[in-house]
């Protein structure tokens, strides 16, 4: 990477955490993806602010990683910085029926605190294995909820350094999508309206979910959750199910035979082995069918 000397020595100025050619497979749920030249790792948002504003100043390209449950870094690894966000100490506050969450918190950390605080509306959210930010990102959603039904502000680093807070009906939010999937704005928090139930109902219907999840998706096995969306009018998973390819197979990386919506690494999957596969699916899905099947997995060339 250009400037890679100077950049480490910006990093260490700013007591940001680093390590050099990181293989993201050890950072991604589908355990796929080749080194990132430097992966930055701040301890708390100062960190995080200095870290975003070190990669701009230099023109070096930078991802941000949450949980790293759907993302596909290629087998070339990525030549930038990747930023990742852990947790932060106080990282999670709640005042009355409202949560406000910092980017790196785990979603499954949000859950409980809410069902804890006697606050329902993120049930939905239990057993996505993903992190508040990258579940705004995506506007993950699951069993008829999702992130845009319960967010109602982001505060993020827009691309000049500043940072700022939207309202969530600005934010561009539909079926796994959303204005920062096309603004390289990096998330660090976002505020979320709750209403009161009891504990034990929203913890039911938490454990409810979780167990439907054990019973459906291959758990078992390193994935990045559906790989595709789902298009208007249709299932991908019924779709590829339909077309006789469960279980079809490319190098280390298969169609779940438990649930034909997820690709799983069977053991030593590269990404061209789930591009080759998911490239295959849809062609054959869209000559048998019609329906085109899109990514829902980002790619990270
Ligand atoms: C077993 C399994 C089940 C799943 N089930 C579901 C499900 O039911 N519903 C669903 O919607 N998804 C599901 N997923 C997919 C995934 O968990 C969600 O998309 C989740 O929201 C991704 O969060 P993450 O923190 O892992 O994001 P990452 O994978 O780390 O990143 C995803 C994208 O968000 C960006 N990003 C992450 N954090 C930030 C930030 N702070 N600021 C700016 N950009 C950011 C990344 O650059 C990347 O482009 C599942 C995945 C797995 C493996």
């Amino acid at each position: 990477m250009q400037g890679q000397s100077r950049i480490e020595a910006a990093l260490r100025q700013a007591g940001v955490p680093f390590t050099r050619e990181e293989p993201m497979a050890r950072h991604t749920t589908f355990q796929i993806g080749g080194p990132a030249a430097l992966f930055a790792a701040p301890q708390e948002e100062q960190q995080l602010l200095a870290a975003l504003d070190i990669c701009q100043k230099a023109g070096v390209r930078c991802r941000v990683l949450g949980k790293g449950s759907n993302l596909l870094f290629a087998d070339e690894g990525f030549d930038g910085v990747v930023i990742a966000l852990g947790p932060i100490a106080d990282g999670i506050a709640v005042k009355e029926n409202s949560i406000t969450a910092w980017a790196g918190t785990a979603l499954g950390r949000l859950c409980t605190t809410a069902a804890a605080s006697g606050l329902a509306g993120l049930e939905f959210a239990m057993g996505i294995p993903g992190s508040v930010g990258g579940a705004v990102y995506m506007n993950a959603g699951a069993y008829g909820g999702e992130m845009k039904d319960v967010l109602t502000e982001v505060r993020f680093v827009d691309e000049t350094g500043a940072v700022r807070s939207l309202p969530a009906d600005t934010l561009g939010l539909g079926y796994r999508t959303s204005i920062f999937q096309q603004k390289s704005w990096c998330i660090l928090s976002a505020a979320f309206a709750m209403h009161p139930d009891s504990r034990g109902e929203i913890e039911a219907r938490m454990a409810d979910y979780l167990d439907r999840r054990r019973q459906k998706q291959p758990l078992e096995l390193p994935s990045a959750g559906s790989t595709f969306k789902r298009p208007a009018g249709a299932f991908a998973a019924a779709l590829i199910e339909q077309c006789g390819l469960k279980g079809y197979r490319v190098g280390g990386a298969a169609v779940s035979e438990k649930h034909s919506g997820f690709v799983v690494n069977l053991g030593g999957a590269s990404c061209r082995d789930v591009l080759q596969l998911t490239g295959e699916v849809a062609r054959i899905v869209q000559e048998k069918t019609g329906y085109a099947l899109e990514r829902e997995v980002q790619l990270v060339e």
